[in-house]
């Protein structure tokens, strides 16, 4: 018997990366996965139960969305965006930014989906943050850090309040994962491959993890087996952090 055999899991920002393969995973280990992302032409191609174009930062459509759905077992939060630069280099406009998609379309969507968890008994709920906010100090990461950080902290907020009606809700803090938008950063510094020798040598185990090893991570935290963790950071950083 697959472990996520008959669960209901959503997935946002499935098209590429970390949210793709976690809703693979999610659809290999027996769940029926709704695969959502504001990108409709990277959804055409993930094979999986269902798709749905749904942009987290619209508060409306999320509303929608969750009506139609109804109730669902597991939620994987995983949209956000990568702000470079320290607090000198930040507008206010980009930290309003990434706060209302790292961290406020977490809100938008757990408020939406969580009522119907609670009725049904419990669900799992699996919140995208990083190494770089309350783990680690990471220089440059000024705005994605602090919005990161939120998210751990509405995470342990959910999993206190709602432990005991059946809720856990987790957060992933990975490394670097070798993803599109990782690579569009490292060609964004203008020397490729200086820059990726040096994110490689920050992490002892030598390398970049794989989207593939972070979506083992929230299969795992999405299932039964993880029935006794919640509230918790999962750190996934090829030793980055220790
Ligand atoms: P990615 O850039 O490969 O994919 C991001 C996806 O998000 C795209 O499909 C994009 O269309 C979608 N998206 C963007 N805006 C959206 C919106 N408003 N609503 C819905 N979907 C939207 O990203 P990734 O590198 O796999 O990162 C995924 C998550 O993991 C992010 O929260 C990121 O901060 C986090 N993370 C990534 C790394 C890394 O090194 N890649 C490390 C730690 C944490």
């Amino acid at each position: 018997m697959k472990r996520l055999a008959g669960k209901v899991c959503v997935v946002t920002a499935a098209g590429r990366g970390i949210g793709r393969a976690t809703a693979e995973r999610l659809t290999a280990e027996g769940g029926h996965v709704i695969a959502t992302d504001i990108d409709s032409e990277a959804l055409e191609t993930l094979d999986c139960a269902s798709t749905a174009v749904l942009d987290v930062t619209d508060g409306a459509a999320i509303g929608e969305f969750s009506e139609r759905i109804g109730t669902v077992d597991i939620l994987f939060n995983c949209a956000g965006f990568v702000h470079v630069g320290t607090i000198l280099d930040s507008e206010e406009s980009e930290w309003d930014f990434a706060f209302d998609l790292n961290a406020k379309a977490m809100y938008r969507m757990i408020r939406a989906f969580l009522p119907a968890m609670l009725d049904a008994g419990g669900g799992s709920i699996v919140n995208m943050s990083s190494v770089a906010s309350c783990v680690k100090g990471v220089p440059d990461r000024f705005i994605y850090s602090a919005s990161k950080a939120a998210v751990v902290g509405l995470t342990k907020s959910v999993a206190a309040d709602f432990a005991g009606r059946g809720i856990r809700c987790n957060a992933i803090c990975p490394g670097t994962i070798d993803t599109s938008s990782l690579r569009e950063r490292l060609r964004e510094t203008g020397d490729h491959e200086s820059a990726r020798v040096a994110m490689i040598a920050r992490h002892p185990l030598g390398r970049v993890g794989e989207a593939g090893e972070v979506a083992a991570l929230a299969a795992y935290l999405a299932s039964d087996e993880a029935g006794f963790t919640t509230g918790q950071i999962h750190v996934i950083d090829g030793g980055w952090a220790n």
